[in-house]
Formats: C-alpha cells, sequence, structure tokens
C-alpha cells in the first residue's frame, strides 16, 4: 500500500481545517512548543518505513510513557498487578480525583494518571534503579541511545502538579502507595518528560503489534496474550474520557499524551505515531485525531 501517497493526500486536506485546538499550557514548559508542527511516521512489522512532515522532530511523549511503565511492571508483576488498580475505562478526565475516592484508592486504569502513579510505585518496588531502566527499555526497544528525559519539562510538571500529588496523597491514604511519594511523583514526571519522534515512537510500539516480540531484534518482552491484553487496555483506555469516540472514528488501539502524540497500533500489520500539539477539549491532538480517522477510512484497516 502506498502510505506515502495516502498521509499527503490527507494531509493537504486537513491543512485547511480551522485548528479549533489548543496546545496544553498546564504544564508551562509545554506552551512554547510551535503549535502548527505536524509529524506523522508508520513503521511495518517487515521493517518497511514511511514518514510525513515533521516525523524526526522530538517532543514531550507525556502520557505516551505510560505504555513503556506499565508494560515493564505487568511484565513483571503479572497479573498481581490488578490488586492495585482496575481495567476499566474512567469516563472522568485523567486527573480526576472524584473516581479514586469512590473507589477507595483504586484507579480505574493504568493510563489515566492515578494508574500510572500506582505502576511508578510497583516499578520503584521491583527495580534497582527504576529511572536508568525504564530508559534503556525504551532504548532497546528502539535502538536509540539518545533519547531522553528532558529535566526542564519534568520541573515544570512538578512545580504545577498540584492535582498528581493530590492523587497520590489519596491514594497514599488508602495504603495503595507503598513508597516514598516524592520518589514516586519524581519518577512520574521524569516518565513524563520523554521525548521521542514519531519514527521513534512507532518504530519502539512495534512489538504491540508483533504479538510482544521487537521485529528487529527478536527479543519477547510480553507474551501474546499479555500483549492482547495490553492492546484491549490500550484500546479501551487510552484516550482519557474519549476513548469510545476513537475506537468509533479510528478503530485502532492506542495512547495518546498532551504533547499532542498519538500512536496507535495494528495487529500484526504496523505501529503508526502522529504528532500535532493542538488538542482538543479531551486532551486528545486534534489533527492527530482526524488524521488517523481518514487513514484508517481510506486504508480500510483497522481492528474491527
Ligand atoms: N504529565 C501529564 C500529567 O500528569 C500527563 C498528561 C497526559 O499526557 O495525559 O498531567
Amino acid at each position: 500500500m502506498n502510505y506515502q501517497k495516502i498521509f499527503s493526500n490527507i494531509y493537504s486536506n486537513l491543512k485547511n481545517e480551522s485548528d479549533t485546538g489548543q496546545v496544553a499550557d498546564y504544564i508551562p514548559e509545554l506552551s512554547y512548543v510551535n503549535p502548527n508542527q505536524f509529524g506523522v511516521h508508520l513503521a511495518t512489522i517487515d521493517k518497511q518505513g514511511f514518514a510525513f512532515g515533521d516525523a524526526e522532530k522530538r517532543f514531550s511523549i507525556q502520557s505516551i510513557g505510560k505504555v513503556f511503565s506499565f508494560v515493564m511492571a505487568y511484565a513483571r508483576v503479572k497479573s498481581d498487578i490488578w490488586k492495585r488498580m482496575d481495567l476499566e475505562p474512567a469516563g472522568t478526565p485523567f486527573n480526576s480525583l472524584v473516581q479514586l475516592e469512590y473507589d477507595q484508592g483504586i484507579p480505574r486504569n493504568p493510563f489515566i494518571n492515578a494508574g500510572a502513579i500506582v505502576v511508578c510505585d510497583i516499578l520503584i518496588s521491583e527495580l534497582q534503579s527504576p529511572k536508568e531502566e525504564i530508559l534503556s527499555f525504551i532504548h532497546s526497544l528502539s535502538e536509540n541511545n539518545d533519547i531522553q528525559y528532558n529535566p526542564q519539562v519534568a520541573n515544570s510538571e512538578k512545580q504545577t502538579g498540584f492535582r498528581n500529588y493530590a492523587l497520590v496523597n489519596l491514594m497514599k491514604s488508602f495504603g495503595n502507595i507503598k513508597n516514598d511519594i516524592e520518589s514516586v511523583m519524581n519518577l512520574y514526571f521524569d516518565i513524563c518528560s520523554i521525548e521521542m519522534s514519531c519514527r521513534e515512537l512507532s518504530e519502539t510500539f512495534l512489538f504491540l503489534a508483533n504479538h510482544g516480540v521487537v521485529p528487529h531484534s527478536g527479543e519477547r518482552i510480553l507474551s501474546p496474550s499479555r500483549t492482547k491484553r495490553t492492546n484491549a487496555l490500550m484500546q479501551t483506555c487510552g484516550f482519557y474520557d474519549e476513548a469510545g469516540q476513537f475506537a468509533y472514528k479510528v478503530g485502532l488501539p492506542g495512547k495518546s499524551g498532551v504533547g499532542g502524540g498519538i500512536v496507535a497500533i495494528l495487529p500484526e500489520r504496523y505501529a503508526i505515531a502522529v504528532w500535532s500539539p493542538r488538542l482538543n477539549r479531551k486532551g486528545n491532538s486534534h489533527k492527530g485525531m482526524l488524521f488517523l480517522e481518514e487513514f484508517t477510512t481510506q486504508t480500510k484497516l483497522s481492528i474491527f
């Protein structure tokens, strides 16, 4: 399939779209990004790559990083992870406190902030040097050793992360955080601050399209069954309280972040990453979502 041609066709229609989205500015460092950038990259499991626009430009992956930390925790503690969090869509914003109080400190799923914070707590208990090991995990998945945390972004979020601190304190009060709050939050903010390009993200997510095995190295990251389950979680919980819309319009499992990135996979075929910093009201990339909707429509490829 000529993905390249499809990309430019879709983009030429999309660029006339009056973009109503807004760049995330509740984390001050994120507000400095040029909002008009747009990139996309598709990597296939048989090692082809198709790029368009700012596909090589690194951006703040934010909540997309929650997939890496979840996979690391899930591969280690296996189904015990479900003693600490649930696996249901939230139906509330990503940083909501209301549901958490109601559910007695058990987050609805690993991809909302509260769930990802518990995942960080688990990784601190399980790993010797979580911050270094998470980065080396990403390095080995991407075969790229210069992917890094951005300390300015992490620090900016730490200064303004009052809701995230409220979430962690609430969970600590229910006994669902075992380690000290500062270490858990430092790790959480570091993971959100990782910077990657669309190409790097799409290549890194390929193992989820390949039954848990990294195509270039043959390394198994997750069992086929846990890969299927991770993909199911991305489909149902990967897009804040817009996961239903994303399934309906795009029809691929994936994860978005408030940096404007979205990664999605088609099992046994490809991983695609798109980046456009302006977000819709639910926190998903406005143009990114429109692009992917048109992409799965034109290619007639989705999981449905
Ligand atoms: N670091 C962001 C936060 O905790 C992540 C939000 C996101 O990308 O969903 O608010």
